[in-house]
């Protein structure tokens, strides 16, 4: 805090120099006067916090100094000092107001001791003469900042609660009106199409009987758009920049999305004289920035409507069947296909676990499954006695549960089986008379010599009549398959079956001096199945892999067990397959342009191995890359209660 400064006047050089050098120690400034006069001039010009002055001077006295600065109102802490006291000046010294009166010789201690309390007093003084009024300023100014605050809260918490547009934005006006202390309010907003502004709020209900429409171009509520900045203008101004206006006064803010101005938020007044302090802009702005979010939210919830209306009307109309579940498998939706299906009576079944509201067995181990599994996951699901199949696919939607669509597939399943019956009743009546083709083929050998190009196309017709035959084997073996003859499961042990597919085909890859290593872990789980029809499925598959792979390559056949699946792959470093051919190789009779051209075969393998997989509740799926090689994955479900096999890598 800075020094009190104390004005010492005194006709005497010795005592002003003597208590100077008592106050300035004492932590005062100190500026001095010889004479009365020369105080009053310092007094009046430099307002100290304290005089201190002799009484007894020639000319003006001290005390008349002090009435003299009293006379010009001014009103500083006074000590007098003087060489004889009397009644009648220690009356007088009172009249004027004097803080202390010292008498010649004083004690040191004494005058700073009255320096103090004299100050002190003062001080106390002002602090009682200004506080309150000061705290009842800054009170009011308090109270109406709240006053503010609590309408720009309410307007807030309107804008976030209060779905139609038309009453927030009104009420955004009205709290314009109330902070500006204004005495109408009006939203404008520009209209996309037009370009113009039109009143979409006011807080004048005759106006809004008839709203009217502005040209941006050439109106001052256009200029906020225009220029995107806020307008405070005053009447006179107004008649200059456009006379004829009724206005006394008014302040516009922008409206302001996404950095567009999409309207005009304005407070005007008629007939009051008030003009608008530059503070309303900022009130203004804060509640035009909320009618801009509510403007946001009306668009938002109109669009997030419309989408949710036609997602609606596809749900209701669509003939797949939609099962919706949340997280703990209560069921969110069911569309109508869903409840005419599986006979959902209930009406309140938003809510109810899945098991109440869907009575079938296979719906709900179809969702069983995928929660062990954790993906996305496809079944069949027989209805109304098997007469009907649908394909359900269930998938799991982030931030719902999952969900299940279900196609009906029941004609494609009789088209399938009728196809099926034809191929399997066709190729089972084809190979009569190829084994007799076959036959009298070799008696024509036997029948006499023959010249080499008749040997020739006899080694032609064999061989041609031998390709036949693999692909009636091959569509006999797939119908078989389909129609689900061979149901008979028993545990079997992948790593013998891997064992004979290496040793069985060993001739052709020894031939083509293509490396076979054989990884299997310590214990490979065994598998509930079919052992012929695991064996045609890895054997297919190592078949393909040395077919497809050149001289000198690698072919490697793994496994692996996470407990639920044993993992099998077959590895190898041939010539791939190209993408757009990968979604296809699993069809009947599908094969890649390179395999038609240079390769033999019926195109019938990886069918026959597809369909054994999902006989056997398996999966498979191929990653191939053109000219590096391809790898086949197949998954079983392990033989729960058994482990299989003997100790392990082997390298062949
Ligand atoms: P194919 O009798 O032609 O081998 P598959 O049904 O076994 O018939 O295979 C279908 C097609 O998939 C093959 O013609 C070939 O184009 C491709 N293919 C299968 N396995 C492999 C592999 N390991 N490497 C490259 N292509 C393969």
């Amino acid at each position: 805090m800075a020094h009190a400064r104390v004005l010492l006047v005194d006709d005497s050089a010795d005592t002003r120099h003597f208590l100077a050098d008592v106050l300035r120690p004492a932590g005062y400034d100190v500026l001095t006067a010889a004479s009365g006069e020369e105080g009053f001039t310092l007094a009046r010009d430099l307002l100290p916090d304290l005089i201190i002055a002799d009484h007894q001077m020639p000319g003006q006295t001290g005390l008349d100094m002090l009435a003299a600065l009293r006379e010009q109102d001014i009103r500083l802490p006074f000590i007098l000092i003087t060489a004889q006291g009397s009644e009648e000046l220690a009356a007088r010294a009172l009249r004027l107001g004097v803080g202390d009166y010292l008498i010649k010789p004083f004690d040191v201690g004494d005058l700073i001791k009255a320096t103090k309390r004299v100050l002190a007093e003062h001080w106390q003084r002002q602090i009682q003469e200004n506080v309150p009024v000061r705290l009842l300023q800054a009170n009011i100014e308090l109270e109406g900042r709240l006053r503010e605050l609590d309408t720009l809260v309410q307007i807030g918490q309107r804008v976030t609660g209060v779905l139609d547009l038309q009453t927030v934005l009104r009420e955004a006006a009205q709290a314009a009106v109330t902070l500006a202390q204004a005495e109408e309010g009006s939203l404008l907003l520009v209209d996309p199409l037009s370009g113009e502004l039109y009143l979409y709020a006011s807080t004048d209900a005759e106006l809004m009987k008839a709203p009217f429409r502005l040209p941006v171009a050439d109106s001052l509520a256009g200029r906020v758009v225009r220029t995107g900045e806020s307008l405070i203008i005053t009447g006179e101004d107004l008649q200059t920049i456009k006379p004829g206006h009724t206005f006394r006064a008014l302040a516009y803010v922008p409206l302001v999305l996404k950095g567009d101005v999409i309207g005009v938020l304005g407070v005007t007044n008629h007939t009051a004289n008030a003009r608008f302090h530059p503070h309303v802009i900022q009130l203004l702005s804060v509640i035009a920035d909320f009618a801009a979010i509510a403007i946001e939210n009306a668009r938002l919830y109109t669009r997030t409507e419309r989408e949710r209306s036609t997602l609606d009307a596809i749900l209701r109309d669509t003939e797949d069947t939609i099962i919706v579940v949340d997280a703990v498998d209560n069921v969110l939706f069911c569309n109508p296909a869903a409840r005419k299906t599986f006979d959902v009576n209930i009406l309140d079944y938003r809510g109810k676990p899945l098991d109440e509201v869907i009575n079938h067995q296979e719906v709900i181990e179809l969702f069983a499954k995928q929660a062990r599994a954790g993906r996305s996951r496809s079944s069949e699901i027989k209805i109304d006695d098997g007469k009907r199949v649908l394909n359900a696919q269930l998938t799991i939607v982030e931030g719902v549960g999952r969900v299940v669509v279900m196609q009906d597939i029941t004609h494609l399943k009789e088209l399938d089986r009728i196809k099926s019956d034809f191929v399997t009743t066709v190729s089972h009546d084809l190979r009569g008379p190829l084994t007799a083709i076959l036959s009298y083929v070799e008696l024509i050998n036997r029948s006499g010599p023959l010249n080499d190009s008749q040997q020739d196309f006899i080694k032609r017709i064999k061989f041609s009549v031998q390709s036949i035959t693999a692909l009636i084997s091959d569509l006999l073996e797939l119908g078989k398959i389909e129609a689900g003859f061979d149901q008979d499961r028993e545990p079997t042990s992948l790593r013998r079956i891997v064992r004979y597919a290496v040793e069985g085909q060993r001739h052709q890859w020894e031939k083509k001096q293509q490396h076979v290593k054989v990884r299997l872990p310590e214990i490979v789980p065994s598998v509930l199945g079919n052992p012929l029809r695991l064996r045609q499925l890895v054997n297919n598959l190592v078949e393909n892999a040395v077919k497809y792979t050149p001289d000198g390559g690698t072919v490697t056949i793994m496994a692996e067990s996470d407990g639920e699946f044993l993992i099998l792959r077959v590895i190898d470093t041939g010539i791939g397959i190209p993408q757009k051919d990968q979604p296809y190789i699993f069809d009947k009779f599908y094969r890649t342009d390179q395999a038609i051209d240079h390769y033999q075969g019926t195109g019938l393998g990886l069918s026959i191995v597809k369909s054994i997989v999902d006989q056997h509740n398996g999966r498979i799926w191929v990653e191939s890359e053109v000219g590096k090689g391809t790898t086949f994955t197949v998954m079983l479900p392990v033989y729960d209660g058994d482990a299989g096999g003997d100790a392990g890598d082997t390298e062949a």
